[in-house]
């Protein structure tokens, strides 16, 4: 692959955090009034969250989709939430990740960095990688090259940091293909691999950046059982080096990985615990009705 074509494929992801239909944040990553990210800003875990929402409240055009929402995550933890269409929980994500701006509440990555005061690019900056949908991987270039060009776009404070030698990033590129168990595909183009690997590479363009908390939407949603096995036995092996919340709909997965079940209704928390308690509960079992 050519530089250039590396460094179009760079400005393509960083266009992809960085614009915004509703215009909240400025081209270069910084909009007035918001707090700039510093070079050593790490996160708090002190006090044992790592994401803590607060009485969030969300409207569309007077229709209220997020509802005194509060929500705690703990640094390492693999969180597993539930709930019907439309409950709320891919706007949680974007709550989350600076995509939508809530009408009011309190929304924390660690005790002491305030969410609210961060752009989408920043908060991405910060440590949060999110995961969406629909695989966004680049099919004509190769895995390899898809991973490297992750790492190139992330080439701000947090890489510098923590990449010191070229070497460093080669030896993260390995252990990123070993974890997506991607090797053997490592210069097969993006594009010719199953929907399942093709998530694999994307959580992988995200593993790149260490992030310390991901978000994954559905990230099983259209894999075959045995894809959907290996990325159970994905997300247990990131569990504790990351924070995890994952939205998911298929229960045999998160019977396969959840400790902390959170059951989102109406855009608020209908109930939270083990898979098996929350289950058992008449007000869950009323909303999943012949589900
Ligand atoms: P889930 O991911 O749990 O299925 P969503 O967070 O996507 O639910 O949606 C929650 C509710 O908010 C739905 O009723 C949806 O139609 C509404 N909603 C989400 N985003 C917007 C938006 N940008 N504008 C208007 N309504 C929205
Ligand atoms: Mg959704």
């Amino acid at each position: 692959m050519t530089p250039d074509l590396l460094e179009a494929g760079a400005q393509r992801l960083q266009a992809r955090v960085q614009v915004q239909p509703s215009g909240q944040t400025a081209a270069g990553g910084q909009t007035a009034g918001f707090a700039r990210v510093r070079n050593s800003q790490e996160v708090d875990v002190t006090h044992g969250r790592i994401l803590y929402l607060e009485d969030v409240n969300v409207s569309f055009d007077g229709f209220k989709a997020i509802k005194h929402l509060s929500l705690d995550i703990a640094p390492g933890e693999l969180r597993c939430i539930i709930g019907p269409n439309g409950a709320g929980k891919t706007t949680m994500m974007d709550i989350i990740t600076g995509k939508t701006r809530p009408d009011s509440g309190t929304v924390f990555f660690g005790s002491t960095i305030d969410l609210l005061r961060h752009s989408e690019p920043e908060i991405a900056q910060l440590g949060i990688g999110r995961k969406f949908q629909k695989p966004t991987v680049f099919e004509q270039l190769t895995v390899y090259e898809n991973l490297e060009l992750a790492l190139k776009t992330h080439k701000g404070v947090r890489a510098s940091v923590f990449f010191k030698r070229t070497s460093e990033q080669a030896d993260r590129l390995i252990e990123v293909l070993h974890t997506i168990h991607l090797e053997s595909s490592l210069n097969r183009q993006a594009g010719l691999l199953s929907h399942g690997q093709k998530q694999w590479l994307e959580i992988g363009m995200l593993l790149m950046q260490d992030p310390k908390l991901l978000l994954l939407d559905e990230p099983v949603a259209g894999m075959t059982d045995q894809e959907t096995e290996r990325t159970a036995e994905l997300f247990l092996s990131l569990k504790g080096k990351h924070s995890l919340v994952v939205v998911e709909h298929d229960m045999a997965f998160i019977k396969a990985i959840s400790d902390t079940v959170t059951v989102l209704c109406e855009g608020a928390v209908l109930a939270q615990g083990p898979l098996a308690q929350v289950q058992a509960d008449e007000r869950v079992i009323e909303v999943y009705l012949g589900r």
